[in-house]
């Protein structure tokens, strides 16, 4: 079934059970809390705190999301994208937990030939929260599931809120059995490529008011009404509908594998380490796409950074599959070729998105040639000393004398074998800082202290701790 289909299907399950279409909002959304859009829930937010009336009981939509938390996955499992659409129908103050469990298991299981997903569901799992014995015995009742595929877990798994100040509630999964070849028995809770997370059933009902790990936080009070928050990914679904072996090789990603197979002349499947380069590509050309067409510039801030990386990423893993030409203009038109069907504006924009892109590669071309000269004489010379680390002062160096963005250097050297002293750089990056704000103060121009500004002209000055600091991102559901 092609992905088109399922997000169809979707739609047309829950607009005609009362549910509202509502179409997906931006990646950039106005949360301050957030870096992009990382949940299909993110706009109904408001609805769900009580701090606007919804104008209606129950909706459905396909969100657009971006987790930068999983770059690091991307290419190496089965399920992990930066760019991914998450289905999702909510229900503010409407249904409850029994009817989400109903919904979702008549969709999943019913027929194809009838509207459904039609998976097997002596395959199915689900998990609950410890103590959740309602959701527990509505499972039980509703899909007749045996007591074994009804998995009980704790907060750190089945409890989902933002990672801030927000709603939250415990929440209940559910996952599908690839089958023995993907990893030993024994349900989620042994294997996560083998049981494969489909779907999440948040049940939101209450605030919280302070958030200090995943598992410590503070309940304020029962939120306004009772919730319904869910998300399917889209992509998973796809992965499993078309009897495909993860997310990468669907109908919506697939196509920029077997371009980037066309330009390198390397047969995807050869190699297991030119299988993720090529994973990474497909993957992030999407997400640049997707982040362009909503609006992203690449830039040293954060959210324009997140992009810089995803595009910089791309253009080395063509380099390193072997082509030196460019091709960043080409990838993207296949991506759009098979994403314009659910999003028409990319056609429109696509002269301006593959502009922005194609002066990324051209500038991330000429650091690369001139960096990894350098780069390669440090390795080469830290390695004959008998050193493993590579020192804070070159890792600056290629900063600061060759536009070297750090997270590139950790992956380079990583790729040699060595570490890098990343603390040691970061104090040689602050102190740099510090002379600069220095300088800025004898150098005020009227009311304005400029030194901000030129910070961010410079190239590279910025370090990038986006992840870390401003995304509240895909760790905190369960
Ligand atoms: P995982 O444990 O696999 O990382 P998650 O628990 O972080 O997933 P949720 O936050 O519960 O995911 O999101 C709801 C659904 O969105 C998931 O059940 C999954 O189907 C899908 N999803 C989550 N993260 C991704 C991703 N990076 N790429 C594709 N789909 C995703
Ligand atoms: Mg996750
Ligand atoms: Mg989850
Ligand atoms: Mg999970």
């Amino acid at each position: 079934m092609e992905t088109a289909e399922i997000r169809r299907r979707w739609l047309r399950y829950f607009s005609t059970r009362g549910h509202t279409v509502v179409p997906s909002a931006p990646l950039l959304y106005d949360d301050p809390t957030l870096l992009f859009v990382n949940a299909g829930m993110v706009p109904f937010k408001p609805y769900m705190l009580g701090q606007e009336t919804p104008p209606y009981e129950r909706a459905t939509s396909v969100q657009k999301c971006i987790r930068t938390l999983d770059i690091d996955e991307v290419g190496k499992t089965s399920r992990h994208g930066t760019f991914f659409q998450m289905n999702g129908n909510f229900s503010f103050g409407d249904y409850f937990k029994e009817k989400a469990i109903e919904l979702a298991w008549e969709l999943i299981t019913r027929d194809q030939s009838d509207g459904g997903y039609g998976l097997d569901e002596s395959r199915l799992w689900v998990t609950v929260l410890q103590g959740d014995e309602e959701s527990r015995q509505l499972w039980k009742r509703i899909a007749g599931l045996p007591d074994e595929r009804i998995v009980q877990r704790g907060l750190a798994d089945n409890y989902w809120h933002m990672g801030v100040p927000g709603p939250g509630g415990p929440c209940s999964e559910i996952y599908f059995d690839r089958g023995p070849q993907y990893g030993p028995d024994g349900g989620p809770e042994a294997d996560e490529d083998r049981y494969l997370e489909i779907w999440n059933l948040v049940f939101m009902q209450e605030m919280l008011s302070e958030v200090r790990t995943k598992i410590d936080f503070d309940v304020e009070a029962p939120l306004p009404s009772k919730n319904i928050d869910t998300g399917m990914g889209l992509e998973r679904m796809a992965s499993l509908l078309q009897g495909v072996d993860n997310l990468y090789e669907i109908d919506e990603v697939f196509p920029v594998i077997a371009r980037v197979e066309e330009i390198t002349g390397k047969r995807y499947g050869a190699n297991p380490q030119d299988d993720v380069r090529m994973r990474v590509i497909a993957d992030h050309v999407r997400s640049g796409l997707m982040l362009i067409g909503d609006g992203v510039t690449p830039s040293n801030e954060a959210r324009g950074y997140v992009l810089r990386r995803l595009l910089r990423r791309v253009t080395r893993s063509v380099r390193l599959l072997g082509v030196q030409d460019p091709s960043m203009v080409d990838l993207l038109t296949v991506s759009k070729d098979r994403m314009g069907a659910s999003y028409p504006e990319l056609e429109t924009n696509f002269a301006r998105i593959s502009q922005i892109a194609l002066a990324e590669e051209q500038a991330f071309t000429r650091t690369l040639s001139s960096g990894t000269t350098i780069l390669d004489t440090a390795v080469a010379s830290a390695k004959s000393a008998g050193e493993t680390t590579l020192s804070g002062d070159r890792a600056f160096q290629l900063h600061d004398t060759y536009g070297f963005p750090i997270d590139l250097t950790l992956e380079m050297a990583g790729e040699h074998g060595l570490t890098v002293d990343h603390d040691g750089f970061r104090r040689l990056m602050a102190e740099q800082r510090n002379r600069a704000k220095a300088d800025a103060k004898s150098k005020k121009v009227g009311h304005a202290d400029t030194s901000v500004y030129r910070a961010l002209r410079e190239p590279g000055i910025t370090e990038f701790t986006g992840y870390r600091e401003l995304s509240t991102d895909s760790t905190v559901r369960g």
